[in-house]
């Protein structure tokens, strides 16, 4: 369990004043800072120092904060993101967390605001990589429906004798589907259950973390036989494929 002191916080901020100020009061909070002036900067200092959370603005000058967190999403990168937002950029946000950001924050914001949602993003995200640790085991380490198998202690798939690694999100929506198979879950219980939220102002976030999912899970992710779509309703897991007939 790394402490408070360890934990790292990258903040992107292209206005001096406000990236000086959070690293000050952040600091003072008992969080090591680092800061980024623009985007590029930004995904080096992610590779480099690898921090515990990612404070983003969204306006930032070149690569705008919703390509820096597509970046690190499609890299592989599940750092915890907190988008910073002026308002009226409520479009920007709505991207944002389906691109796989955790949270945000609309500026003006108070320190103690931003700190509060810091401490439940970092809380949220080491309480579900501690749970993932927990059902590995309950769900049997590697699992076999049909063409897929499913290792859950190293959260690959493998289908066809291609292996695929799955983001965090990817693995805990399969997880819940493979825990549920055969019955419907609902979009709105994978948003509770995976991300933890429920303001959410669309269901978009859910269907394109499973569209990255069939990608890997599915043969052909127009005809899925795994991870099926059930209409007006949400997703179901079957186990059995039922290909070619
Ligand atoms: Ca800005």
């Amino acid at each position: 369990m790394s402490t408070l002191s360890e934990t790292l916080i990258l903040v992107v901020e292209d206005e001096p004043d406000l990236r000086a100020g959070l690293k000050h009061n952040l600091e003072l909070e008992g969080y090591k800072v680092e800061t980024a002036a623009d985007g590029t900067e930004g995904l080096r200092r992610v590779r480099d120092s690898r921090p515990a959370l990612i404070l983003l603005d969204l306006m930032l000058p070149g690569m705008p904060g919703t390509e820096v967190l597509r970046h690190l999403r499609d890299t592989g990168s599940e750092t915890p993101v907190i988008i910073v937002s002026a308002r009226g950029q409520d479009g920007d946000k709505v991207q944002g967390l389906e691109l796989g950001a955790d949270d945000y924050v609309t500026k003006p914001f108070g320190l103690s605001e931003l700190t509060a949602r810091i401490r439940a993003v970092l809380r949220r995200t080491q309480a579900g990589a501690k749970a993932g640790a927990g059902d590995k085991t309950a769900l049997g380490g590697v699992m076999q429906f049909a063409d897929l198998t499913i290792d859950w202690r190293r959260f690959t798939v493998a289908r066809d004798g291609q292996e695929h690694q799955l983001s965090r999100y990817e693995a805990e929506i399969l997880r819940m589907l493979v825990e549920h198979r055969g019955e419907v879950v609902s979009r709105q219980d994978l948003l509770r259950k995976v991300w933890g939220y429920v303001h959410l102002p669309t269901t978009r976030t859910v269907d394109n973390h499973i569209a990255r999912l069939r990608k890997k899970v599915e043969r052909d992710v127009e005809n899925p036989v795994h991870v099926v779509t059930v209409h007006g309703l949400g997703y179901r897991f079957e186990t059995e494929s039922t290909e070619g007939t």
